[in-house]
């Protein structure tokens, strides 16, 4: 077998890509040289992280093909590095819904539906009786806080919160302290265009026969996306075009007031209203309550478009 390269989503989020990382290095202690890689471009709050545990960038890996994969925080292709599917996946470890990965070999597939893919990781690190050294448990924090939003997530399990407060502990960091730094470095919008702002953390879907583009802002201040609205709705129509989505929504997530603000492209977009019990009023409908894409958005969109 090949050198397993250990990686995540594309548009890689903090806990895919420090899932990565932490997963290589306990495979390697195991005395496994797998490699930690990344599908694409680090955003804001994962550099931030990076560079405050000090910790190298995993390799950018282009084409998959060939490769052998261990799949971590994600497990369909229309996610999957390019060539995934010409790859041998070994392993996944994951806390989303299951996709579409098929292998030819039996392979080991750990899913729990927790609040991030770092929780699974700390399982495995004690199922080998590995220590995790205060570095890793610190990446392992920067997953979590980041994907249960400092654990005001509905995604969020007890599981998560102790596996925070034990890593928090082992970082020697104070978790809500950290976790609100994160949640700034992820709400810079900086000098984004409109474009990057919708395809910054998004995901492909497919729901049946339907293409679906999922994007999320997530933020503790809206108002510089709403301001640009109309560009942004511009921008949306101009990927539909491009990518034949058949329904693209853009998710702007309000961290503190835990609501989100979905803006809405594509043929598809009369479903919304059935789908989350509201109305659209000039391509935009409000959801209150909502923060987790995978939780809240993604059952709900492809219940209503396969019904
Ligand atoms: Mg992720
Ligand atoms: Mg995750
Ligand atoms: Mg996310």
């Amino acid at each position: 077998m090949s050198q397993p390269y250990v990686i995540g989503h594309q548009q890689p989020d903090t806990d895919t890509i420090t899932a990565a990382i932490a997963y290589a290095r306990l495979q390697q202690r195991e005395g496994v040289e797998a490699i930690p890689a990344r599908a694409g471009e680090l955003n804001p709050e994962t550099e931030f992280v990076l560079d405050r545990w000090d910790v190298e960038s995993p390799t950018l890996l282009a084409d998959a093909s060939d490769k052998t994969l261990i799949l971590v925080d994600h497990n369909e292709y229309s996610q999957t590095v390019e060539g995934a599917r010409e790859a041998a996946v070994i392993e996944v470890l994951d806390h989303h819904r299951i996709g579409d990965l098929t292998t030819s070999e039996p392979i080991t597939f750990h899913t729990e539906p927790v609040g991030s893919t770092a929780t699974l990781i700390v399982d495995q690190y004690d199922a080998a009786n590995e220590e995790i050294d205060s570095q890793t448990a610190g990446l392992l924090l920067s997953g979590l806080l980041s994907d249960t939003v400092i654990g005001r997530s509905p995604t969020t399990t007890e599981k998560d919160r102790a596996v925070i407060e034990r890593l928090a502990d082992t970082a020697g960091v104070e978790a809500e302290g950290y976790g609100k730094e994160l949640l700034a470095e992820k709400s810079k919008l900086g000098e984004k265009s409109p474009r990057e702002m919708v395809l910054g953390d998004f995901k492909r879907f497919e729901f049946g026969e339907y293409n679906v583009g999922i994007g999320q802002i997530e933020t503790v201040e809206p108002e510089p996306v709403m301001a640009q609205r109309e560009s942004v709705l511009a921008a949306m129509d101009e990927i539909v075009a491009e990518q034949e989505f058949d329904l693209l929504v853009l998710l702007v997530t309000d961290l503190l007031e835990e609501d989100s603000t979905a803006f809405v492209a594509g043929e598809q977009t009369d479903v919304i209203p059935a789908a989350f019990e509201t109305t659209v009023s000039d391509r935009e409908a409000f959801l209150p309550g909502v923060m987790s894409r995978k939780k809240q958005v993604v059952p709900p969109l492809e219940q209503a478009l396969k019904s």
